[in-house]
């Protein structure tokens, strides 16, 4: 054991151990995409394989870190969500939010090439940023999941309609942000089926409702009796067995990581898969 006179250096350092038995929201946001979207031509507003890169090093972050419940994605953006339950790095805020953003960025740059085939990537190179909040019930953890789904609802709805009346319209972007200062959603719907014979419903789910990532056990059916959680479920103590977690923990490293593109703010989604939030 090293001992030096250095060493009270270390007392330096800050505890960041984040609030026990709170399920731990990480997100991460690409830094300056929107840079990066001009220098590799993403096509606008959707470019898929940017998306699909983005679910790509989403679904190798959650392959290493079994503890992650679900992931979702939208834009240059990640959620992961950190089991309730979870213990890795004794939840401490910087190993944990540094973890996943540099697995992260790790797996992006790795995987580039597989999805932009003709266009090898030089520096700077993409990075990201990260946070970690905490929420203390299921029903806040499942808010910000509509949160971010919303978000993307109304920004794809602006985005789609912005770069209709730019590519298709021939207007300009200033024309373009002037028409739409204002309208409301079924302005926006109107627009897009009147002047351009598009109906926005029928644009990808993927663009629509962003991607969702998850471990995939059976599903359960619809109506058949399932464990809710309530918040009083989060004031008692832990009492799992040792070898009933070791079990869990094994079999979530085997099963499927699947990334769909699904409504998460109606209880369908959650009730169908009980095993997402228990
Ligand atoms: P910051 O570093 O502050 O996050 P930023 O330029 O990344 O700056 P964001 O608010 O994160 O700003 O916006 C990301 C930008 O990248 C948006 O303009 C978004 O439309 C664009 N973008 C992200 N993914 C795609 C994609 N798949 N196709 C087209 N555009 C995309
Ligand atoms: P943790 O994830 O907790 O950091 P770790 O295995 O990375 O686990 P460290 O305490 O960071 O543990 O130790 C890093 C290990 O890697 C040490 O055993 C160190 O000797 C070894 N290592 C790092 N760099 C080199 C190198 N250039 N050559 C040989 N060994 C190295
Ligand atoms: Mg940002
Ligand atoms: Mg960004
Ligand atoms: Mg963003
Ligand atoms: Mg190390
Ligand atoms: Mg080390």
């Amino acid at each position: 054991m090293a001992n030096s006179k250095f060493e009270y250096v270390k007392n330096f350092e800050r505890p960041d151990y984040l609030l026990p038995n709170t399920w731990v929201v990480v997100r991460i946001d690409g830094k300056g995409f929107t840079k990066l979207c001009a220098k590799y031509g993403f096509e606008k507003p959707n470019d898929r394989r940017a998306l699909d890169l983005m679910n790509a090093a989403a679904k190798a972050v959650m392959t290493d870190l079994p503890d992650i419940t679900i992931g979702y994605g939208v834009s240059d953006e990640y959620s992961f969500v950190f089991h309730k339950t979870c213990t890795l790095y004794d939840r401490r805020e910087s190993k944990l939010v540094s973890t996943v953003v540099s697995t992260f960025s790790a797996y992006y740059v790795h995987l580039w090439s597989t999805y932009f085939t003709d266009m090898p990537l030089a520096p700077p190179l993409p990075s990201f940023d990260g946070r970690a909040v905490c929420y203390p019930s299921v029903q806040n953890l499942r808010d910000y999941m509509s949160w971010r789904q919303v978000d993307c609802h109304i920004n794809n709805l602006y985005n789609t309609t912005f770069w209709t009346l730019i590519q298709q319209g021939g207007m300009g972007a200033t024309e373009a942000e002037e028409l739409l200062k204002g309208t409301l959603s079924k302005d926006k719907n109107e627009l897009l089926y009147s002047k351009f014979h598009m109906n926005y419903n029928n644009e990808p789910e993927i663009f629509k409702k962003g991607s969702v990532v998850f471990r995939d056990y059976e599903l359960v059916e619809p109506g058949s009796d399932k464990v809710g959680e309530t918040i009083d479920d989060l004031a008692e103590p832990i009492t799992q067995s040792k070898t009933q977690a070791e079990n869990d923990k094994k079999r979530r490293a085997k099963a499927r990581i699947v990334v769909e593109h699904l409504d998460v703010i109606k209880d369908e989604f959650w009730d169908r898969r009980p095993w997402l939030l228990s």
